[in-house]
């Protein structure tokens, strides 16, 4: 088992890491856990409630996508009723989503067994939605205190969801690089994502069971993560929380259709930046270098193929300039409906120089 070298949590990898969990309940001074999942993942849940025996006081599997908070206030009342006095989620951002919901509610201590590379476990960002609004928290009660990355467990995710999580990762990394507020030590945890991802992904498609690829994988997850909760994001992650949001396009695929498409665009103005993204995808360009990775994992390159109409892009590119994120290149609604007819289509990227 390794110890990750991180700041304000516990962080450990390895083959069987959710094996040590109730070591960490025990470790936090509680007694009872309440395990969190998805419902497509309550066996999980289960067997991780069965391996914590009296030291789990249920299972609550009813998580979904983006937070809701009636779902939230229902998983609390339970929280409440059955005297839980710590938080496991096991599972991926939605499953982390609700962890750190409750955790904001109720200041409980909060471990996560990740089984994707959304890298929510290592943020102190909570987005959750009500009445159909997605709003964001960031407060530092929100961070959970123990991450176990056990690579045995996402061997699970199959290989096409595997692929558009690791861009999901790869998209933190990038903006990281050309974010206003980064320094040496984020750039660097960028760049040892970037390299992980662009290393072990081919090796986990071609094989899911290959508990290397994914141990290296998660370890370029933990490191996205880390910078996403450390320095601000861009364009990218507008125009995701644009699309997710407003159109309800699956979270990661989308990410991994967006990603060469925003990069390509600021390109134009952090070259320098992004020239190692390019050195690491094989060069020209990293826009088009992401680009062609995309491709040759199979990844999803349109956002026709994730079910937005064409008519919807007006709409889209309006939303996507309202209230922007700070970006690199300035922001104009025509250059942005452009990106997305491209994005739209899944045509390449404008070569370096071409805007
Ligand atoms: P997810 O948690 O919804 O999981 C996607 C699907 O994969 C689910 O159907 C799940 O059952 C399945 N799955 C997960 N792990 C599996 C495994 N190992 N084997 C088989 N199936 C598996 O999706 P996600 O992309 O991990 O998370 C998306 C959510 O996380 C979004 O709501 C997003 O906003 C949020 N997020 C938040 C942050 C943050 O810092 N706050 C960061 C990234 C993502």
């Amino acid at each position: 088992m390794q110890q990750l070298n991180a700041k304000n949590q516990q962080v450990f990898i390895g083959n069987g890491a959710r094996h040590r969990t109730g070591l960490h309940v025990d470790a936090l001074g509680a007694k009872r856990a309440l395990i969190l999942s998805v419902p497509g993942q309550s066996d999980l849940a289960l067997d991780i409630a069965g391996h914590l025996g009296r030291s789990a006081a249920g299972v609550y599997s009813r998580a979904v996508m983006h937070t809701p908070v009636e779902v939230t206030r229902h998983a609390l009342d339970h929280l409440t009723s059955v005297e839980a006095d710590c938080l496991v989620s096991v599972g991926g951002g939605s499953t982390t989503g609700l962890g750190k919901a409750l955790a904001l509610r109720t200041d409980l201590p909060h471990i996560v067994i990740p089984t994707t590379y959304a890298g929510s476990e290592c943020t102190p960002i909570l987005g959750q939605t009500e009445d159909g609004v997605k709003t964001t928290v960031s407060d530092s009660t929100v961070l959970p205190e123990v991450v176990l990355y056990d690579p045995e467990l996402i061997t699970a995710l199959p290989a096409a969801l595997s692929v558009a999580s690791g861009f999901n990762a790869l998209a933190h990394a990038v903006e990281a690089l050309y974010a206003r507020d980064r320094d040496e030590d984020s750039t660097q945890l960028a760049m040892t994502s970037i390299e992980a991802f662009a290393h072990s992904l081919p090796a986990v498609v071609k094989d899911p069971h290959d508990l290397e690829a994914r141990a290296a994988t998660m370890k370029g997850a933990w490191a996205a993560g880390t910078v996403l909760g450390s320095v601000g994001m861009a364009l990218h992650h507008k125009l995701c929380h644009t699309l997710g949001g407003s159109f309800d396009l699956p979270h990661a695929q989308t990410h991994a259709v967006v990603l060469p498409h925003a990069a390509a665009f600021n390109e134009v103005e952090v070259a320098d930046q992004l020239a190692p993204v390019a050195g690491v995808f094989g060069g020209g360009g990293a826009g088009r270098a992401l680009w062609r990775f995309a491709g040759a994992l199979d990844a999803p390159r349109a956002l026709a193929g994730l079910g937005l109409e064409e008519s919807d892009l007006d709409r889209a590119a309006d939303l996507a300039v309202q209230n922007p994120y700070w970006n690199p290149r300035p922001i104009e609604r025509g250059a942005i409906r452009e990106l997305l007819q491209n994005a739209w289509r899944g045509s390449e990227p404008p070569a370096p120089g071409a805007h």
